[in-house]
């Protein structure tokens, strides 16, 4: 995908120019943060009332151990660089109102995450569950039964909606410098259907995202499995035992049921690594995260 392209192209410039890994994960991540078909920043989530938008987003330095994140929140441009500046602070992590009230503290404009692409993704959520409930001639039989609790096929819900949706992934990026440093960066609008205030996997410290001395991981798919689980912690360990980065990943991915969507990307001292258990629309994303790896990698 050309969106992840940019990205990787801009994590090396930022590299080349004399930025470490911090950093060139940091504005690889902001530039698909930047990026209306992403699911992160502009054209984040929108939720199911047709107007909330909460952001969360992470960075984490592997040299210092350094972590920084913003949870729920709202009405900023790019939460990933806020997520550097609570870094910069005595916290790990900031939320809600108190989250967007220190970033306007910080110099950070409101910003409205709304356009055209996730509100036309909303628009085509939005028809897809009113099918169900409206009672037009095919669906006459479905009015006032709430089929949602009677959902019987093999994988869940959610994960049908949004594979109909087309629904666009968490953005991250992972970085080594030429002084051997790791560092990973991440962001998202979270998903659509979640209560006011959810917040997933990407500002969980070794959830969403890890970096230390021996790699960098970030991670995307179903939130909360991926918290239960800590996985880019785990994969992390795995890199630090002296796996490569790919069967790392590999590993992460078989300990999941195939009903939870979930990608990986990481590097680390023996190259890196990137996969996801999806198959179909989604894989094409995973594909381009991958090779943003591999470009940040080298
Ligand atoms: N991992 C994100 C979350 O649960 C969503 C995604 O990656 O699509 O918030």
């Amino acid at each position: 995908m050309d969106g992840t392209e940019a990205a990787a192209r801009k994590g090396i410039e930022t590299l080349k120019t004399g930025g470490g890994a911090l950093a060139a994960a940091l504005e690889a991540t902001v530039v698909l943060e930047d990026d209306p078909r992403f699911n992160a920043g502009t054209g984040a989530n929108i939720r199911l009332d047709g107007r909330t938008v909460q952001m969360d987003a992470a960075v984490m330095d592997g040299s210092t151990g350094d972590f920084g994140a913003v949870a729920a929140l709202e009405g900023v441009k790019n939460p990933a660089r806020v997520a550097l500046k609570v870094m910069e602070s005595p916290h790990l992590l900031l939320a809600g109102e108190g989250a967007q009230r220190f970033a306007r503290v910080m110099g950070f404009p409101p910003y409205d995450p709304i356009c055209p692409e996730n509100r036309a993704r909303f628009e085509r959520l939005k028809q897809l569950l009113a099918e169900a409930d409206r009672g037009n001639s095919e669906l006459e039989a479905w009015t006032g039964y709430d089929w949602r609790k009677a959902w019987n096929f093999p994988r869940p819900l959610k994960e049908a909606l949004v594979e109909l949706l087309g629904h666009p992934d968490t953005v991250g990026a992972v970085a080594r410098d030429a002084q051997g440093r790791y560092a990973a960066a991440i962001s998202t609008g979270g998903t659509s259907i979640t209560f006011y205030g959810r917040v997933g996997d990407v500002p969980i410290f070794g959830a969403g995202i890890y970096a230390g001395p021996r790699g960098a991981v970030a991670c995307t798919g179903h939130g909360e499995e991926i918290i239960k689980r800590l996985v880019a912690k785990s994969v992390y360990d795995d890199l630090a035992r002296g796996l490569h980065p790919q069967k790392a990943v590999d590993r992460a991915l078989r300990n999941v049921p195939p009903s939870v969507g979930m990608g990986i990307i990481a590097v680390g001292d023996l190259g890196d690594g990137a996969g996801c258990n999806l198959d179909g629309p989604r894989k094409g994303s995973y594909r381009g995260t991958q090779r943003m790896a591999w470009s940040l990698a080298r």
